[in-house]
């Protein structure tokens, strides 16, 4: 019988593996505030950790976090098949499949996320450029876009809430105005 797999457990895994990686909630939540804070001078590092929190309990960005630390772990160990293995290993700069996979799990946090996924893969900010970085031990062909995922959906989950937050004070704004 095929094993049911719980989504505590799915949960359990990718912070294991981000851990395990040297990736921390922080670090990302550091990447998110860098992006989003000259939009919302007040934003603090606590409500950045939450949305990357909340970004992580997402199911397709989990799949995707296991498929591409797996892959790269494979490639550090020397574990895949020729040509992949050497593709991955080298991070072969037109390979992309790296891009698509992290691409595909921001594209459920609108345009923003989309925009925010490209600026931080051109210019690599905080964990990122130490990930990408290829002198050093340690293969992140995938891990580097897919922590540009992660802080890319969890600054435009932000930038969405804080335009909530205003308009609904614009209404109540409004409503005590009328009322008065
Ligand atoms: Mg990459």
């Amino acid at each position: 019988m095929k094993r049911k797999v719980h989504s505590a457990e799915v949960k359990q895994a990718v912070m294991g593996k981000l851990a395990a990686r040297g990736v921390t909630v922080e670090d990302i939540a550091y990447i998110v505030h860098e992006m989003q804070s000259p939009y919302d001078t007040n934003l603090t590092i606590d409500s950045c950790i939450n949305s990357v929190n909340a970004v992580l309990g997402k199911r397709e960005m989990q799949h995707a976090l296991l498929v591409g630390i797996e892959l790269d772990m494979l490639a550090e160990q020397g574990m895949l098949s020729e040509p992949l293995q050497s593709i991955i290993e080298s991070d072969e700069s037109l390979f992309g499949c790296d891009e698509t996979l992290a691409l595909g799990s921001v594209l459920g946090y609108g345009s923003i996320g989309v925009t925010t996924f490209g600026h931080l893969d051109k210019h690599k900010v905080g964990i990122i450029k130490k990930l990408d970085t290829k002198i050093g031990k340690g293969v992140h062909t995938f891990l580097d876009d897919l922590v540009a995922s992660i802080a890319a959906s969890a600054s435009s989950r932000i930038a969405h809430h804080t335009r909530d937050i205003e308009e609904r004070e614009a209404e109540a704004d409004d409503t005590e105005e009328t009322a008065s």
